[in-house]
């Protein structure tokens, strides 16, 4: 029995990694869950699943969760310091992280100097502070186990292979809504456009990432901390049909890929229940269905997010915090219709123009730089809304 902490179980990860849970009862034991702000659905789940805690961050509805939870024996938690506390819980075994963005890593940080195993969907972390999360990691003998549908393909690929052995890896990537789009086209889009996701059904922020290809971006730094590549062993290779997950190249030569629907419960149901399949119900591939997979160069003139994702892991430093810190405010903004698709790029680039290179920040470091970022991106959000909406 594996008991487990969901941060952000009313996301999307988090209520695929409940139906993982109600399909494996006996084997998942569910025993932290949080929410931002989603307290109706928190509580739903917590009264399906009665774990030993629950957490609302959004602290104006404590006293409602409270009271909707009184008649069960469940702690009620609110406030986001209360994330990095109730991981630590001797009542937990693994804490899967699937909240999103920079608010991950504290929590991340706090359940492995508790000794809890992490199954990683809060990709940001790894990209703010790769080099830092693995060593704690190895300090503290605790397993990260990735839950990225492409990490996890390359994490199984591995199984039973010498880490030596490897060459390179390929990410694939769907290529989003735009694929095959210039910039002229993609000057003009819309949320709703962005926000419609050819396989995949996720949070808004990944979806943007998505369509950006930031994700990929992402990814590849994400890859490069878990599987201690370097950044010319990994390669993007854009698959539209998100059918092959990822794939490993072995240095004789040999290829190894994962294959599967593009379900998000499986790679979630692996790292939950590592090393063991047990089986489900999920619904299996049929190679009917998808007579041919094809495969495409990525566009890094159009989509110059994965570029600028390449270049901060190459710099290294404080610049993938940079990058991350600024897409998440340049993303916050295009959902907010305060700027154009396009503008993210160019808020990205200019903020890790203006910050500063560090070479070697500590863990801590990580606040204050993310913090700075977030304010430098705000200000360039500021200064191209006006010439946004007046272009609009
Ligand atoms: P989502 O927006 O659907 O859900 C996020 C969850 O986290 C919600 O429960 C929300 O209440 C909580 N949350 C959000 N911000 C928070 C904060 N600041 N503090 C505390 N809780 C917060 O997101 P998602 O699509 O499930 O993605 C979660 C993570 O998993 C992201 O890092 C994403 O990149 C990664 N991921 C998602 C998918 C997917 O298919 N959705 C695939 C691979 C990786
Ligand atoms: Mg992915």
């Amino acid at each position: 029995m594996k008991r487990i902490a969901i941060l952000g179980a009313t996301g999307s990860i988090g209520t695929q990694a409940l139906e993982v849970a109600r399909e494996h009862p006996d084997f998942v034991k569910i025993e932290v869950l949080t929410a931002a702000s989603n307290a109706e659905l928190l509580v739903k789940q917590a009264l399906e699943f009665l774990p030993k805690t629950v957490v609302i961050s959004d602290e104006s509805k404590y006293q409602w969760v409270k009271k909707s939870l009184s008649a069960k024996a469940i702690q009620v938690l609110a406030g986001n310091n209360a994330l990095c506390e109730v991981v630590k819980d001797a009542s937990i075994d693994m804490v899967l992280t699937a909240l999103v963005g920079f608010a991950g890593l504290e929590p991340t940080v706090s359940a492995i100097q508790a000794g809890k195993d992490i199954a990683l969907a809060n990709k940001e972390t790894l990209v703010v502070a790769g080099e830092h999360i693995m060593s704690l990691a190895s300090q503290y003998g605790v397993h990260i186990l990735p839950v990225d549908s492409e990490h996890s393909a390359i994490f199984q690929c591995l199984t039973g292979e010498s880490p030596e052995s490897v060459e390179k890896i390929y990410l694939t990537a769907s290529g989003g809504p735009f694929r095959g789009k210039g910039r002229d086209f993609l000057a003009h889009i819309t949320k709703r456009e962005a926000l419609k996701h050819p396989n995949w059904v996720m949070g808004q922020k990944i979806t943007i990432d998505s369509a950006s290809l930031m994700n990929k971006g992402l990814e590849v730094i994400e890859a490069k901390w878990l599987f201690n590549l370097s950044i010319e062993q990994i390669d993007v290779i854009v698959h539209p049909q998100s059918i092959i997950h990822s794939l490993t190249q072995f240095k004789d030569g040999s290829l190894k890929a994962q294959l599967g629907l593009p379900d998000m419960k499986l790679p979630i149901q692996y790292a939950l229940l590592y090393p063991d399949r047990p089986a489900n119900s999920f619904q299996r591939f049929d190679f009917m269905d998808y007579p041919q997979l094809s495969f495409e160069k990525p566009d890094l003139e159009t989509f110059a997010n994965l570029r600028l994702a390449y270049q901060a892991v190459q710099q290294g430093g404080n610049m993938p915090c940079i990058l991350n810190a600024a897409n998440e405010v340049a993303v916050a903004a295009f959902l907010n219709d305060e700027i154009g698709f396009l503008e993210m790029s160019a808020i990205i680039e200019e903020s890790m123009q203006l910050i500063p290179f560090i070479l070697s920040p500590s863990l801590a470091d990580y606040v204050s730089i993310d913090q700075e970022a977030r304010k430098i991106a705000r200000d360039l959000v500021t200064k191209k809304k006006k010439v946004y909406q007046i272009e609009k």
